[in-house]
C-alpha cells in the first residue's frame, strides 16, 4: 500500500525531503505545505536581490509549485499553514489565506518549518515598522521602500551573518548604514581577534559600526525610528532591519507535545524522528548533535536542512539513513573580505571546559610571487592529541577552499598530521607548495612537539612590558609603522650578535609580523640557553586588530 506523507514547509529540508522521497518512492502519496506564496526559494540570495547583484527576481525562486508536480508528482499547497497536529489521529488542521480549514490524514509527516527572525520585547519594537529577512516578500518589502522611500540612512540590528549581508547591500545601494550590535564582535561563530579582522574592514567601508551597546528602545520619529541605545547614544534611521537571530518555529510540535530540547529545538534521534516516531522534522527547527562537542546545537544553516531533508527521505523509504551531527561550516562575504568557520570555536570550547591549543598563521591566499596574492589569516583549534576541533579564516581569496579543507578533515575526525598531509592542488596563482592548510598543520606540531612554545594577544596584552623583554625582531620599516610599547628592536638577522644583551633572568617574547620570523627568533634564542622563551602567536597582525582596533 502506499505511504502518504505531509510535509510542513517547503523550503530547504522540505523541498529536498519531498524530491527526494520521489526519487526513491513513485508511489508515495506526497503533500507539502508551504504557509507563504513561494517554496524552495533562495533565502541565502535574499540580501543580494536588495542591492541588484542579484537583478533577476525570478532567481530567487529556484523551484515553483509547478515545477514540483510537473516533475516530481508532488502535491505543493501554498499559502496553507499547517495549524494543528493531531498524533493520535495522525492528522493536521491546514488553514489556507482564504479562511478555509480542513484536515488531513498521514502515515508520516515531516516538519521542517525554520526559524522565525527573533523580534526581542524591546521598548517601542511594535511601534516601529522594523523589517526582518526571512524570504522572498520580506526582501520585496524591503526592496520596494528602497525604491520608493528612497532612505538616506539605515540600521541593521545585528551583527551576525544575516546583519552583514543586509548592511552591505544597503551600502552598495547608497544608504548610510548603521550596525548596531550588542557583544563586542560580529559574526559570533567567529572568535574575538578574527572577528576584529572584520571590524576594521567594515568600519573602512563607511558602516557605522557599533558594538557592545544594545538597543534600548525604538520610537517614531519623522518618517523613521530613533533608536535610543543603552549606553544612551542615539541612531536615527529611515529604515530598520533586525537581523538578531532566528528562533525555532516549535509552536506546532509542542502544542502536539512532541519533546523539544533545551535550547528550544524539536529534538530528534539519528534517524531525524522525533519523539512521535510517525513525525521526523528536520532543518532549522531541530538540536543537533554538535559533530566536535557531542553536545546539542542549534545550527541554522542550509547545508545541513538539505542533507536532513534527503535523510529523511531515505528512512521513510526504508533505507538505512543516520545524520551524525553537525559541524556548523559557514561562510559569509563582508565587502572585500571573506569569513568562514567550521567546527568548535575557543569560545565555545572554553565554555564547555574541553582543553585546547590555538595557532593563527596569515599566509599569502597563493604563490607571493604571483601577482595579487593577499592575505589569508586562519585560526586553528586542535586538542593535544592533535585532533583539529575548528578553524576560521578571514581574507580576501581562497578562505573558502581552505576552511572546506579543514571542514573535511573534521568531519572524518583528523588530525593536525592529517593536514600537513592533504595534498593539495598547487600552481602559483592558486596556492603555494605548501598550502596555507599544510602550514597550520605544520605550526600545530611543532607546538605540540614542542618545538615552540607561545604566548596569545590576550596574555601579552596584560604583561607589564618592565617585567618581560619583549624583542620585535622585525625590519626597521615594519616597526616604524607601529609596535608594542615598551618592546625592544633587534631584527632577527642581528639577534646572534645581540645575545649577550638580553636578559638570562626575565622571560623573553619575540613578536614579528605574522609569527614566522618570530618562531626563527625563538629557535636562535633557545638554542643558546635562554629558557624562558615564547614566541607571539600571529604576530603583530594577530595582535594588533584584536588590542588596538
Ligand atoms: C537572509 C538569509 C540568508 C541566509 N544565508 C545562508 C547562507 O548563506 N548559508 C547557509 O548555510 N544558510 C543561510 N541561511 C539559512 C538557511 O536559509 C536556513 O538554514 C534553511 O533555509 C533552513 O531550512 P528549513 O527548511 O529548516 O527552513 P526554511 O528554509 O526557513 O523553510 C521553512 C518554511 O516553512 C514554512 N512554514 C513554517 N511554518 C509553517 C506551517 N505551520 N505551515 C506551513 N508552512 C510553514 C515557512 O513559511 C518557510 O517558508 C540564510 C537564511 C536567511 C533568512
Amino acid at each position: 500500500m502506499s505511504k502518504k506523507v505531509l510535509i510542513v514547509g517547503g523550503v530547504a529540508g522540505g523541498a529536498s525531503a519531498a524530491a527526494r522521497l520521489r526519487r526513491l518512492d513513485e508511489e508515495a502519496e506526497i503533500i507539502i505545505f508551504e504557509r507563504g506564496e513561494h517554496i524552495s526559494y533562495a533565502n541565502c540570495g535574499l540580501p543580494y536581490y536588495v542591492s541588484g547583484v542579484i537583478n533577476d527576481r525570478e532567481a530567487l525562486l529556484v523551484s515553483k509549485p509547478e515545477a514540483m508536480r510537473n516533475r516530481f508528482r508532488i502535491d505543493v499547497r501554498i499559502f496553507s499553514e499547517v495549524t494543528r497536529i493531531f498524533p493520535e489521529e495522525k492528522a493536521v488542521e491546514v488553514q489556507e489565506s482564504t479562511g478555509k480549514v480542513y484536515r488531513e490524514s498521514y502515515d508520516q509527516l515531516i516538519l521542517s518549518p525554520g526559524a522565525a527572525p527573533l523580534r526581542p520585547p524591546i521598548a517601542g519594537i511594535n511601534d516601529i515598522d522594523a523589517l526582518v529577512v526571512r524570504n522572498v516578500t520580506d526582501i520585496d518589502q524591503i526592496k520596494r521602500f528602497i525604491d520608493e522611500q528612497q532612505p538616506k540612512t539605515a540600521a541593521v540590528v545585528g551583527g551576525g551573518f544575516i546583519g552583514l549581508e543586509m548592511a552591505e547591500n544597503l551600502h552598495a545601494r547608497g544608504v548610510d548604514t548603521t550596525i548596531i550590535e550588542m557583544s563586542d564582535q560580529v559574526m559570533a561563530p567567529l572568535d574575538f581577534e578574527m572577528a576584529a579582522i572584520l571590524h576594521e574592514h567594515i568600519f573602512n567601508k563607511g558602516i557605522n559600526l557599533i558594538l557592545e551597546d544594545g538597543v534600548k528602545s525604538f520610537a517614531k520619529k519623522d518618517n523613521g525610528t530613533l533608536i535610543t541605545l543603552q549606553s544612551g547614544g542615539e541612531v536615527q534611521a529611515d529604515l530598520t532591519i533586525l537581523a538578531i537571530g532566528v528562533k525555532p518555529e516549535i509552536k506546532l510540535a509542542k502544542e502536539a507535545g512532541l519533546t523539544i530540547g533545551e535550547l528550544g529545538g524539536i529534538k530528534v534521534n539519528e534517524r531525524l524522528q522525533t519523539s512521535d516516531p510517525n513525525i521526523y522534522a528536520v532543518g532549522d527547527v531541530i538540536e543537533v548533535k554538535h559533530l566536535v562537542t557531542g553536545q546539542a546545537a542549534l545550527l541554522p544553516l542550509a547545508g545541513p536542512a538539505n542533507k536532513q531533508g534527503r535523510i529523511v527521505a531515505d528512512v521513510i523509504a526504508g533505507r538505512d539513513s543516520r545524520y551524525k551531527g553537525t559541524q556548523g561550516t559557514a561562510i559569509a562575504k563582508v565587502f572585500d573580505l571573506v569569513a568562514a568557520s567550521t567546527g568548535a570555536n575557543e569560545k565555545m570550547l572554553k565554555k564547555l571546559g574541553i582543553p585546547h591549543e590555538v595557532l593563527f598563521t596569515h599566509s599569502n591566499s597563493h604563490a607571493g610571487y604571483y601577482p595579487g596574492a593577499t592575505r589569508l589569516s586562519i585560526k586553528l583549534v586542535f586538542d593535544k592529541n592533535g585532533r583539529v576541533l575548528g578553524a576560521q579564516a578571514v581574507g580576501a581569496q581562497g578562505v573558502d577552499k581552505r576552511i572546506d579543507d579543514i571542514a573535511g578533515v573534521i568531519r572524518n575526525k583528523g588530525t593536525i598530521y592529517d593536514l600537513q598531509e592533504l595534498e593539495l592542488a598547487y600552481a602559483p596563482p592558486f596556492s603555494s607548495a605548501k598550502d596555507p592548510v599544510n602550514m597550520a598543520g605544520y605550526v600545530a606540531e611543532n607546538i605540540i612537539n614542542g618545538d615552540v612554545r607561545m604566548i596569545h594577544w590576550q596574555e601579552l596584552s596584560k604583561l607589564k612590558a618592565k617585567d618581560i623583554c619583549i624583542i620585535d625582531v622585525r625590519d626597521e620599516e615594519e616597526r616604524r609603522a607601529k609596535f608594542i610599547p615598551g618592546s625592544l628592536h633587534i631584527p632577527v638577522n642581528d639577534l646572534r650578535s645581540k645575545l649577550s644583551e638580553l636578559p638570562k633572568d626575565k622571560e623573553i617574547v619575540v613578536y614579528c609580523e605574522i609569527g614566522l620570523r618570530g618562531y626563527v627568533a625563538y629557535r636562535i634564542l633557545t638554542q643558546h640557553g635562554f629558557t624562558q622563551v615564547r614566541n607571539l602567536c600571529g604576530g603583530w597582525v594577530t595582535y594588533y586588530p584584536a588590542v588596538f582596533g
